[in-house]
Order: structure tokens, then C-alpha cells, then sequence
């Protein structure tokens, strides 16, 4: 029996300098970020499609491809398995018959997020740190302050003033230490950082520590398997950070080794909002690394992030893949949310709505064409941004009558 994680070391994205595993890791000298690398030939002789299918469908049934050595770490409040659904109004609509959606609004804290913070403050534990500290637009925080509370682990987020609330008192009432600052999640990050070196605390901003991405990672598995171990023609994912992107094809890297997929790779189709697209202007330049985005403004604020530290890997991935990075407006995502919700009763969060949006302008432009497989991941629920859309005014007038 292989162990119950087949993880061997750390490899650097950026220069390939390999490292082990052991103890508080963040990013390589170079600068470049870690991936987690595992014994695949072990995996590859334990893992079987069939077994796979027998598996409880959450996110740990995959844990030989997780950083957590002893299951007795694992943190875990139940990340099922999140479905793909397809519309058969909307996809109508969109001229876009072969649409389907994986909907990650169905998990812990109500966004794709838990998928990190679960298999992050897992591994947190079993490094047997004081405490983590998070810079973040509000979601990330929220998730990761519940599975801290369920961890019984001392937390501390970051958040910009201009963020959102409920993410924000999500984060109180799970009882993190919440401070606020006038600035950027970059700003945040900066802080966080100075005091993660002060207090001991692990810095669990994206990408600075190895393990948050092996959670997102996950979503690539689900995909593959659920489409009968074969991948989509192309993906369409609302992008921040990027965690999200590149976990999807890491997890497809891994699955073509493992002879599970062959070598085909979706299409990445990066969407951003024309109010911060520092990955877009620069695919549009042709470059290789962002340059920060200046005033960052969207609705859809899990997409504000005015300096991915993972561009290189992101732009690579679009190159490689002959995918896209592309912008949608802001009156965009609020339109096409209401559509969405009206023609299929889907109540996604805005930023689930800009991949839509990108959807119609990428079809528009005959970039997707009609017969492909498009895959869309809706990263949350629109029940954490009803601030957005929950409009009274038209409500009726009992007085009229019903
Ligand atoms: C964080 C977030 C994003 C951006 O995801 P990345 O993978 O970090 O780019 C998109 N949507 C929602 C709801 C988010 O919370
Ligand atoms: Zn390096």
C-alpha cells in the first residue's frame, strides 16, 4: 500500500531547483513559486480508474496527490465533488450548445476557495505552525477563517477598506483577527508578509506557500474524471491570482504522467474585467510577466488582483495552449449575471458572470467555435454578493392588490 500521500519534494517553477519537502516552505531563492512533486510511478501502480470511482466524492478521495502525510491532519468540512451542469436556455442563448459549468458555489464558504483552505490549514497543522496570516479581497480570508476555526488555529486576514462585507464578517465571525487597510490586496500582502516574519506565523498569500495550490489543484482532477478521463476544448475561468489556472493544468500535467489523460490540453480562456487586467494587456503586448495595474476597480472583486505573481506561469499556460486572455465591462458581468439568473436560475457570483460574459464575447468573435466542448467554472455563490443585484424597488404594491 502506497502511503497516504505520495508527495517526494518541491520543484521550482521558475529555475527547477529542487528541494525537500520538510518544514515551513515559501517561494525558491529565485523567487519563483514551488510546486509540490510527487512519487507518480507509485501512484501510478495504486491508482486505477475504477478505484478512483469508488471513492467518497470529495476532494481527499485524491489525497496520494496531496501534501498531507498522515490523514489525521486532514481538515476537512466536506468538499464534495461539484457538479457540471449544463443550461439549456442560456447555452441557447450564448449560441454555445456544448456549455457546461462546474459549479464551485456548492462548497464550504460558498466559493472555490475552501478547496485551498482546506488542503492549506491541513498542511499548516501537520507543520505544526503557531498560527497563518492571510492578505486577501475577502473571499480566500473567509474560507480560510473557517477551516482555521476547525483547525482551532490562530488566524490573521488582511483586507482592503474598499472590499466587501460579507466576507469581511465572515471573517469576525469565525473569529480571525480581521484587520483592514487603505490599499490593494498587494498592500495586504506586504503586511502580511512583515509580520508573518515577526510573529513566526506561516504567510499563506497565494502562491507564497507550496500547498494552498494542491487544493485547487483538485478542480482539474473532477473535470477529468468526470468527463470520462478526457479534457474539455476549451476552459473559461475568471481570473485573479490564477491559483485557480494553473492548479487545472498541474493537475492535468500530472494526470497525462500518470497515463490517465492523454496529451491534449483545453484551450485556457483567461477572462478579466476591464476595471483590472494586467494579464490581458499584457497577452495583447505579447509579454511573458505583468506589469502592475494601477487603481483596480470591479464588482467582481475576487478578480482584483493588480499583480498576479504567477503571470509567467499564466501567460505560459495561454501560449502553450493557444488559449486567450481577453477583458469584459463591468456593465457586462452585471447584465449577464441577471440573465443568468433569469434563464436558469442560477444565482452566480459576478465573477462567474464575467466568464460568461467572456463566453459571449470569445463566441462573438468566433474564437469559440460552435461545436467545441467549453467547460466555465463558476467560482462562487451569488449569495455572498446580493448586495449587487438585490434591487427592491420593483417589488409590488400590496395595496393594488395581488
Ligand atoms: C478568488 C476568486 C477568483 C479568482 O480566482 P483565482 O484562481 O485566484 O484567479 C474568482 N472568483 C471568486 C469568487 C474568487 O473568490
Ligand atoms: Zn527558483
Amino acid at each position: 500500500m502506497p502511503e497516504y500521500s505520495a508527495l517526494s519534494h518541491l520543484r521550482c517553477s521558475r529555475c527547477g531547483r529542487e528541494s525537500p519537502a520538510a518544514g515551513v516552505r515559501e517561494k525558491c531563492q529565485c523567487g519563483g513559486i514551488l510546486f509540490a512533486q510527487y512519487d507518480l510511478t507509485a501512484v501510478a501502480a495504486s491508482w486505477s480508474k475504477e478505484m478512483l470511482a469508488s471513492r467518497e466524492p470529495n476532494l481527499w478521495k485524491y489525497h496520494e496527490l496531496l501534501p498531507v502525510r498522515n490523514e489525521s491532519n486532514v481538515v476537512s468540512l466536506c468538499e464534495q465533488m461539484t457538479p457540471l451542469l449544463t443550461l439549456p436556455t442560456l447555452s441557447g442563448r450564448l449560441d454555445v450548445p456544448n456549455l457546461l459549468v462546474k459549479d464551485e458555489s456548492r462548497l464550504p464558504s460558498g466559493t472555490f476557495k475552501a478547496r485551498g483552505s482546506s488542503v492549506g490549514i491541513s498542511k499548516a497543522k501537520e507543520l505544526g505552525v503557531p498560527g497563518v496570516a492571510i492578505p486577501t479581497n475577502g473571499n480566500a480570508g473567509a474560507a480560510w477563517a473557517l477551516y482555521a476555526a476547525r483547525a482551532g488555529m490562530p488566524i490573521t486576514v488582511v483586507l482592503p477598506t474598499s472590499g466587501p462585507e460579507t466576507p469581511r464578517k465572515e471573517c469576525v465571525a469565525a473569529g480571525a483577527r480581521v484587520y483592514t487597510i487603505d490599499g490593494t490586496i498587494g498592500d495586504a500582502g506586504r503586511l502580511v508578509h512583515d509580520a508573518a516574519q515577526k510573529y513566526n506565523w506561516y504567510d499563506v498569500s497565494t502562491f507564497n506557500e507550496p500547498y494552498r495550490l494542491e487544493g485547487k489543484k483538485t478542480m482539474g482532477f473532477e473535470i477529468a474524471e468526470q468527463l470520462g478521463w478526457s479534457v474539455p476544448d476549451v476552459i473559461v475561468y475568471p481570473t485573479g491570482g490564477g491559483a485557480g489556472v494553473v492548479g487545472i493544468y498541474k493537475a492535468f500535467d500530472e494526470l497525462e504522467q500518470l497515463g490517465f489523460i492523454g496529451s491534449k490540453r483545453p484551450r485556457m480562456a483567461i477572462i478579466q474585467t476591464e476595471g483590472c487586467a494586467p494579464l490581458a494587456r499584457a497577452f495583447v503586448q505579447g509579454q511573458r510577466a505583468c506589469k502592475p495595474w494601477v487603481d483596480p476597480a470591479t464588482i467582481a472583486f475576487g478578480m482584483r488582483v493588480p499583480s498576479p505573481s504567477a503571470d509567467y506561469l499564466l501567460l505560459d499556460i495561454v501560449y502553450r495552449t493557444d488559449g486567450i486572455c481577453t477583458t469584459v465591462t463591468e456593465s457586462a458581468i452585471a447584465d449577464m449575471r441577471l440573465q443568468v439568473l433569469r434563464d436558469e436560475g442560477f444565482n452566480i457570483c459576478p465573477e462567474g458572470a464575467a466568464a460568461f460574459a467572456g463566453v459571449q464575447k470569445l463566441r462573438e468573435q468566433g474564437v469559440i467555435d460552435r461545436d467545441e466542448q467549453v467547460l466555465l467554472v463558476n467560482t462562487g455563490s451569488g449569495l455572498k454578493y446580493m448586495d449587487q443585484v438585490a434591487d427592491t424597488s420593483t417589488e409590488l404594491d400590496l395595496r393594488t392588490g395581488l
